[in-house]
């Protein structure tokens, strides 16, 4: 399965972050995507292949359609 993504969108991961959070907001995308902890402000680069089996639901954010 390949993992759609975009910048802003909200990822529910499988395992919750030490704070006890679970979701994270896509800032940087390419062979690592960057991410920040929606909680705690803690950014992590993971390698896209890595995500995409720690991804439990992608959580699209609204958009201008432009
Ligand atoms: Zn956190």
């Amino acid at each position: 399965m390949v993992l759609e993504l975009h910048l802003g969108d909200e990822l529910l991961l499988k395992r919750t972050h030490p704070c006890g959070n679970d979701r994270w907001s896509v800032e940087r995308l390419g062979a690592d995507i960057g991410m920040r902890c929606t909680k705690c402000g803690r950014t992590v680069m993971v390698p896209r292949s890595h995500l995409e089996r720690r991804v439990r639901q992608v959580v699209r954010q609204p958009r201008n359609p432009c």
